[in-house]
């Protein structure tokens, strides 16, 4: 489903055509315009959601303000008082490719004009490219048993105090089920460690099942399995994948990761493209060493590889790991991170992450919205469960339902959307 900027309501006029429509004219950050109500009780001073020049659903003035509040993009910004390098180089974005000192100079955006620039550019660009519409998606975590040890991660190997589950394959496609023909979800993310309980088969069998039930897109967010696990999974319905490289840098990668390969992982995700998944996949901001120039690299290799998704949230330190002391990643460098992908990669889906929403709140949220990124995920793993899978601490949970009563298209329509988008980004 997805979410739109709501408008008020200013004139109203019927169409003429001896049809229940309304010819109205609403008002919202852009001005003023004409579009067509799909229904009669409408009057001036009304609040509309609307797409594609239609009116569709009527909402209360309270619940289009809080609307707004999240999704309304930045205020102008006086470029003529930024550095001029710093300007050509945003001005560039819109005619070529960004060289890596460029992309460290925008990282080393200060704070104030420069950085409300840059992040205000990524806005203008997702708007100009995408329109209005923020998509929600669901992930539901369905085992938090890993048999990986990234130093990172509170679901890591060697964390023996912590409650761990396992959630039954008919229970995975009954929450599937749930999320898409009641809810209204049209892209699930199933995610878990690393765990081999669940055989290829199970797995294909999984998404087999939801596939005849639901009309939903399936990311598998499994681990590091083999080539020809993935090439089942394909073939089974899947039709993207959710898997981060964390670092491009491979000291800081081997250094995190034991027993694990940088070139496997990114051998993996480039079968994974041959295989035509979707590609989502990202990077931790915060990590042990990591420099501005690295974080430069994460975000080429995120370009190189071709992602359709962008995922890049910062570092939260977990006391269960070796890295309990080590601080968090910055919030401001996260934005930077998802307004030069926004400028790298105009098209991608870039979704505000969890791991932002957990160090900045409900701001969280907001700020990735006006700074590039075009859509949220969230977290759908049952209650029950949903308190054990934690690969950080004090996961961020917002107002989903709130959210998801506003949540446009949750038919048929919102299918053939999403499906047109993730067939536009592959042609990027
Ligand atoms: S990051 Fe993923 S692979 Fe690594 S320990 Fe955590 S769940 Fe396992």
């Amino acid at each position: 489903m997805c979410l739109t900027i709501p408008a008020k309501v200013i004139s109203v006029e019927d169409s003429g055509d001896n049809l229940p429509l309304k010819r109205i004219t609403i008002r919202d950050s852009r001005g003023e315009r004409s579009i067509t109500a799909l229904f009669e009780d409408i009057r001036a001073g009304d609040w509309v959601l609307y797409a594609s020049d239609m009116a569709v659903e009527k909402i209360s003035e309270d619940d289009a303000r809080e609307i707004l509040e999240l999704l309304e993009p930045r205020s102008h910004i006086d470029i003529s008082r930024l550095d001029s390098v710093f300007l050509e180089i945003l001005k560039a974005c819109h005619t070529r490719e960004l060289r890596r000192e460029e992309i460290i100079r925008l990282l080393h955006a200060s704070e104030g004009v420069e950085m409300e620039a840059l992040l205000s550019e990524a806005n203008t660009i997702r708007q100009a490219r995408l329109r209005d519409f923020f998509c929600i998606h669901g992930i539901i975590e369905f085992s938090s048993h890993c048999v990986r040890n990234c130093l990172y991660c509170g679901l890591r190997r060697d964390s023996n105090d912590i409650q761990r589950y396992r959630m039954r394959p008919d229970e995975i496609v009954n929450s599937v089920y749930d999320a898409v023909n009641r809810r209204g979800y049209k892209l699930i993310v199933l995610q878990s460690g690393d765990d081999f309980y669940y055989t290829d088969d199970m797995l294909c069998d999984i998404i087999r099942k939801i596939k005849e039930k639901c009309r939903v897109f399936i990311f598998m967010s499994v681990g590091e399995r083999s080539r020809t696990s993935y090439e089942k999974m394909k073939d089974a319905g899947a039709n993207g994948v959710l898997f981060r490289f964390e670092t491009s840098n491979k000291a800081i990668y081997n250094s995190i990761h034991p027993g694990q390969s940088y070139d496997e992982r990114i051998a993996l995700l480039l079968e994974m493209k041959k295989l035509g998944y979707f590609i989502a996949t990202g990077f931790l901001i915060g990590l042990p060493g990591q420099t501005v120039e690295d974080i430069a690299d994460d975000i080429i290799t995120i370009k190189s590889l071709g992602a359709n998704m962008v995922t890049v949230g910062p570092f939260i330190p977990s006391d269960v790991t070796p890295l309990a002391l080590h601080p968090a990643g910055s919030a401001a460098m996260t934005l930077k991170v998802t307004a030069i992908s926004r400028l790298l990669t105009p098209k991608a889906k870039i979704p505000v992450t969890t791991a932002l929403e957990t160090i900045e709140n409900e701001a969280g949220r907001k700020l990735g919205l006006s700074s590039g990124a075009n859509a949220l995920m969230f977290n759908l793993t049952p209650e029950k469960y949903r308190g054990d899978y934690m690969i950080y601490p004090n996961k961020y949970h917002g107002k989903e339902e709130f959210w998801e009563k506003y949540g446009l298209y949750k038919e048929e329509l919102s299918y053939k959307m999403l499906e047109k988008k993730m067939s536009e980004a592959f042609e990027e």
